[in-house]
C-alpha cells in the first residue's frame, strides 16, 4: 500500500470548480469537452480563461485547513484545470500532468516498479522510452523485455513470466506499427499485469484506449495535445483511484509536476484538438497517397492507406490514419539525407505533432540511442524518414516534397557519373 503524504490531497475542491466534471458525461460531445471541460469563468473577475496561478505557496486558514492547494510541487490550480480537461477527453476520472512526457513515464515507473520487477514493452516505441528502460531503470534492477506486441502469440509468450505492466505505443513512433489494444488488455489482465498505452500519436480525438481495456494512458502533451511547438509536457490518466494516488505520490516525491505557464498554454492548445486532428489526418492521407505514387519513393507507411499491413485494425481501432507518415526513398540513406536537407516548407526537426510540418531522420535523431539491433528488429531502417504532417495547405506540402525528391534524383545521378 502506497502511503500518500498528507498535503498531497489534490483538488476535490479546486480553486476553480469545473463546470463539466471529470469523466466523459454522455451529454457532452468530445468537441465541447475540448473547449469547456474542467474550467469555468473566474468567479471574482469573470475572466473566461483560467488564470496562470504563478505561485509556489497558498495561505492556509488554520493548521490542517487549506483550499486543496498547499505548495505548487504537489498541485497548482492551472495545472489541475488542465488535468480535469485531459481526464475528461480520455473518458477517465483522474489525471496528473508533468514537466515532460518522459517525466510522466519516469513517474509511472517509479510509482509502480521495485527492484526485481519486470515489464513488457513494445519493441517499436519512442527512443527516449527505450533509453529510460535500458539505460536508467536497468541500473535499478528493473528488467524491460522489448517484444513485438502487435503479435498476440509473442505478447502472450512474454507474459508467461510475471510482469508488473505492459507498455504499448500504438501507432508506434516511428514505424506506425499498431498493437491491438483489446488483445493486449485481455492478455495483461490474464497475467495480472496492468496495461499502459502511450496515446501520444493519436490523442483521445482519434483513439480511446480506456474503451478497449487500458488501465492507464500516457501522453507527451508536447505533441498534438498542445500542438503549437510551444511547450513540453506529459500526462498520466487513469480511472483507478489507487493508481492515481500512486502517480500523485511519485510526482510529488520526485518533483516532476508541470509548471503553470505551459499548463495554461496547453489548456488553450487543446481547445482545437478535434479540429486539428481531423485536418492533420486529411492532409496526411493526401500527402501519403501522393508519395505512394512517386517514382523515387520506395516505401510509404501510413495507417490510412489500403497498402498499410494492419489497415483493418487501423479502421476499427482508430478514427482515421492520424498525422504521421514514414517513408523511404530510392538511393537509401544518402538520398534520404539529401531530401531532408532540401525541404523548404517542411522543417527538419526532432518534434512531431505541431501545426507546422516536421521531417526527421529517425535513426540519427529521435532514435539514435536505440541499439541498432533493436532499431532493425523494430523495422526502423537506416533510411526511414518520419513526416509529421501539419496544417498547411496540402498542395504546398506536396510541392515542397516534390522539389526535395527531385534533389535526391540529381544527387543519385551525380553519384552514378
Ligand atoms: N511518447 C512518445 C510517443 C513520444 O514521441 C515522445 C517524444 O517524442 C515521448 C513519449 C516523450 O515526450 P517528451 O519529449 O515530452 O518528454
Amino acid at each position: 500500500m502506497v502511503v500518500i503524504e498528507k498535503n498531497l490531497t489534490l483538488d476535490p475542491e479546486p480553486a476553480t470548480t469545473p463546470c463539466v466534471p471529470a469523466g466523459r458525461p454522455p451529454s457532452h460531445s468530445f468537441d465541447t469537452l475540448a473547449l469547456h471541460a474542467g474550467t469555468h469563468a473566474d468567479p471574482t473577475t469573470g475572466a473566461m480563461l483560467t488564470p496562470i496561478y504563478q505561485t509556489t505557496t497558498y495561505r492556509q486558514t488554520a493548521v490542517g485547513q487549506d483550499s486543496g492547494f498547499t505548495y505548487s510541487r504537489s498541485a497548482n490550480p492551472t495545472v489541475s484545470a488542465l488535468e480535469r480537461r485531459l481526464a475528461a477527453l480520455e473518458g477517465a476520472e483522474f489525471c496528473t500532468c508533468y514537466g515532460t512526457g518522459l517525466a510522466a513515464t519516469t513517474a509511472l515507473c517509479l510509482a509502480l516498479l521495485r527492484a526485481g520487477d519486470r515489464v513488457v514493452v513494445s519493441q517499436a516505441v519512442y527512443g527516449g522510452t527505450v533509453r529510460l528502460f535500458r539505460q536508467v531503470l536497468r541500473k535499478f534492477q528493473v528488467e524491460a523485455e522489448f517484444v513485438d506486441t502487435s503479435e498476440e502469440a509473442v505478447l502472450a509468450d512474454a507474459l508467461r513470466k510475471p510482469a508488473r505492466f505492459v507498455f504499448i505505443e500504438t501507432p508506434a513512433n516511428p514505424t506506425l506499427q499498431l498493437t491491438d489494444i483489446s488483445i493486449a488488455a485481455r492478455l495483461a489482465k490474464e497475467s495480472d499485469a496492468l496495461l499502459v498505452v502511450d496515446n501520444t500519436l493519436l490523442t483521445p480525438a482519434l483513439q480511446s484506449p480506456f474503451d478497449l481495456g487500458a488501465d492507464a494512458v500516457l501522453h507527451s502533451t508536447t505533441k498534438f495535445i498542445e500542438g503549437h511547438n510551444a511547450t513540453v509536457g506529459g500526462a498520466l490518466i487513469t480511472g483507478d483511484a489507487d493508481l492515481h494516488e500512486c502517480f500523485l505520490f511519485a510526482r510529488n516525491a520526485i518533483g516532476a509536476i508541470q509548471s503553470p505557464f505551459p499548463a495554461w498554454l496547453t489548456l488553450q492548445g487543446v481547445k482545437t484538438l478535434p479540429l486539428r486532428m481531423a485536418r492533420h489526418a486529411e492532409n496526411a492521407l493526401r500527402v501519403a497517397t501522393w508519395l505512394e505514387a512517386h517514382h523515387r519513393v520506395t516505401k510509404v507507411i501510413y495507417p490510412g492507406l489500403k497498402s498499410f499491413p494492419q489497415f483493418e485494425l487501423a479502421q476499427s481501432q482508430q478514427k482515421n490514419g492520424g498525422a504521421m507518415i514514414a517513408f523511404e526513398v530510392a538511393g537509401g540513406v544518402e538520398a534520404g539525407i539529401k531530401l531532408m536537407n532540401s525541404v523548404r516548407l517542411c522543417a527538419l526537426a526532432e518534434n512531431l505533432g505541431a501545426c507546422e510540418t516536421l521531417i526527421n531522420h529517425t535513426a540519427s535523431m529521435t532514435h539514435a540511442d536505440v541499439p541498432p539491433e533493436q532499431r532493425h528488429a523494430a523495422g526502423i531502417t537506416d533510411g526511414l524518414i518520419r513526416l509529421s504532417v501539419g496544417l498547411e495547405d496540402p498542395l504546398d506540402l506536396i510541392r515542397d516534397l516534390d522539389q526535395a525528391l527531385a534533389a535526391t534524383s540529381i544527387h543519385n545521378s551525380r553519384e552514378q557519373d
